[in-house]
């Protein structure tokens, strides 16, 4: 079965996600955001091997212990090529934002792209590239279930201002990709509490009917 355990890390609460088969014990990790010891010891507790870490994008809040929670793990970290240059960025943006001692951010081991699927166990999930906060913001899509990064939240969407924000991209990311999915299927946002796609479809103001 597959489960999700949700832990709120680092200087702007990100929220970092261990999605895994129980059955199996294996998953991914979403979102190594910061506070690398708490996501390690979560998984070590859960008894999972994991074999991805993935950035939902290269904001510094969602890679701050990436290579924290890799080299611990022994995962491979996975993002989207067209979010290479922010990661490339994240360190002096962290230090800009919140100032102190930064640690060293992980190169990428390789790269997501859309459609591609990745296996958990009996179950996989797969990549949807949804651009707009940034132009590599990806979502992942499993069974009734959809991780958004800082794409879509509880009651709002993401910020397209920042250095390569782009709000035509945003829109179509979430009226085209994201509310094609089903109503039931629960949204697990990058900040915040999760919601579902029909909440959102029905409440959610910045989306065009
Ligand atoms: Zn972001
Ligand atoms: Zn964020």
């Amino acid at each position: 079965m597959m489960r999700v355990e949700r832990v709120v890390v680092g200087p702007l609460s990100c929220n970092a996600y261990i999605l895994y088969d129980s059955d199996e014990g294996v998953g991914i990790v979403i979102d190594a955001g910061g506070d690398g010891d708490k996501i390690v010891a979560l998984v070590k507790g859960l008894d999972v091997r994991i074999g991805y870490l993935i950035g939902t994008h290269a904001h510094f809040d969602h890679v701050l212990a990436a290579k924290q929670v890799r080299d611990a793990l022994g995962c491979e970290f996975l993002i989207h090529k067209d979010d290479a240059w922010l990661l490339e960025l994240a360190a002096e943006s962290a230090r800009k934002y919140i100032g102190g001692d930064v640690p060293e951010i992980a190169d990428p081991d390789g790269y997501l792209y859309d459609g591609c699927t990745l296996k958990l166990g009996k179950h996989s999930v797969k990549v949807l590239h949804t651009p707009g906060h940034t132009p590599g913001s990806v979502s992942i899509v499993g069974d009734g279930f959809v991780f958004t990064g800082d794409t879509l939240f509880a009651g709002t969407v993401g910020r397209t201002d920042l250095p390569g924000g782009n709000a035509m991209q945003m829109a179509e990311s979430v009226s085209k990709k994201l509310m094609s999915l089903p109503d039931d299927y629960v949204v697990y946002p990058g900040h915040g509490r999760p919601t579902t796609i029909g909440v959102e479809r029905r409440s959610n103001p910045f989306i065009k009917h």
